[in-house]
């Protein structure tokens, strides 16, 4: 059954044919803890008869989300502790995060802000706060990127979008405006002209970063709607979560990842699940986040290489945790790995006044062949 809502609650899923009726209980303790929405094309996308389908396994909600591991905190990147206003976080200089809104089109199951998003939780910036938080940018000359997140900006109307992108066009040092959604891939028919037109600064360059965990999720509607940004002028990039069960093997990360450049979309971000409560059954480790990432350098142009990233619990910020392919050897030289994992040796830089081929040069040179 094609659904033509939102589905809000587990009668949602059991009348939509997504879940099966037995499974009401188990599903209503969890979606009474945690948001529930799943839109219409990404309901479409789920294929009931097959227990793992990565699209289910992302919005549906499973019991396991109610186990709350000792590691796991409810504000995994602390965002609160950068917070120096409601609604603004302040974590490294040169950038800020505007959380507009708390609500999403669709709640993930592994969300790292599950504590904080959904009906009921934190509600949408006041008018007042959010003039503090532009007052606070415009106070701030090292604040050169301006990043909308969420819950998801993109579901603000129109009219605030717009009167909050020309309020950052008019402040000097701010050039950058990002914003991060989820929109184009769950309600990609949300994504107007108006709305394009709303998110570009005039004079600044407004990025846009999707968030998309596996290729089925680049619907046809989703591919016009990002071809409705980029055509516009907006580049897009895009922002993944390693899952396991959903995306964590080298085939399924590839095809995403491939299917996203043919969008002209740039993989930017694959991140390593965070912290956030009840989420443990999404993680992987990261040795095995590592293998991938190696596997995809091997198989897929340098486009399609985003980078894997983990964001330090308790706020210590973002850091790239890919494979490293060189290390220190021997006499300054550098032992590097290839794609096909053979081993090879660089020479230090030549010394300021020795010779090309100064015998210590030579005898280095040697050793790398
Ligand atoms: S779209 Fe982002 S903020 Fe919203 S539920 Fe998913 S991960 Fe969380």
């Amino acid at each position: 059954m094609t659904a033509q809502k939102t589905l809000r609650s587990s009668s949602d899923l059991i009348a939509a044919g997504l879940v099966p009726a037995d499974r009401r209980g188990a599903l209503e303790e969890v979606a009474a803890r945690y948001a529930l929405a799943v839109t219409p094309g990404l309901a479409a996308l789920i294929d009931p008869g097959d227990p793992r389908d990565p699209i289910a396994r992302q919005f549906i909600p499973d019991p396991a989300e109610l186990a709350w591991r000792p590691e796991e905190r409810a504000d995994p990147i602390a965002d609160e502790a950068h917070s120096p206003l409601a609604g603004l976080v302040h974590r490294y200089p040169d950038r800020v995060l505007i959380k507009l809104v708390h609500v999403c089109p669709v709640y993930c199951r592994f969300c790292f802000r599950r504590e904080m998003v959904g009906p009921g939780k934190r509600r949408a910036l006041s008018a007042a706060e959010l003039s503090a938080a532009v007052d606070y940018i415009r106070s701030r000359e090292d604040i050169w990127e301006v990043i909308l997140t969420g819950g998801d900006p993109l579901v603000a109307s129109v009219r605030r979008l717009r009167a909050l992108a020309r309020e950052l066009a008019a402040i000097a040092h701010v050039k950058i405006l990002r914003v991060h959604t989820r929109v184009p891939i769950a309600a990609p028919e949300q994504v107007t002209r108006a709305l394009v037109r709303a998110l570009k600064a005039a004079g600044k360059a407004t990025y846009v970063v999707v968030h998309v965990n596996h290729a089925r999720e680049l619907t046809a509607a989703a591919r016009a709607a990002c071809a409705r940004l980029i055509d516009a002028g907006v580049p897009m990039l895009s922002q993944t979560v390693l899952l396991k069960g959903v995306n964590d093997d080298a085939a399924t990360l590839g095809e995403l990842m491939r299917a996203l450049v043919e969008c002209r979309i740039k993989p930017y971000y694959l991140h390593h699940v965070d912290l956030a409560p009840g989420t443990g059954h999404f993680r992987t480790a990261i040795a095995d986040g590592q293998h991938l990432v190696r596997a995809l350098r091997g198989r897929l142009s340098g486009l399609c290489q985003p980078s894997y990233v983990l964001d330090i619990p308790g706020g210590a910020g973002k850091v790239p945790i890919g494979p490293s392919y060189a290390r220190p050897a021997a006499r300054g030289c550098y032992e590097i790995d290839d794609i096909n994992g053979a081993r090879h040796t660089y020479p230090p830089p030549a010394a300021p006044g020795v010779p090309a081929d100064a015998p210590a040069l030579k005898a280095a040179a040697r050793r790398a062949g």
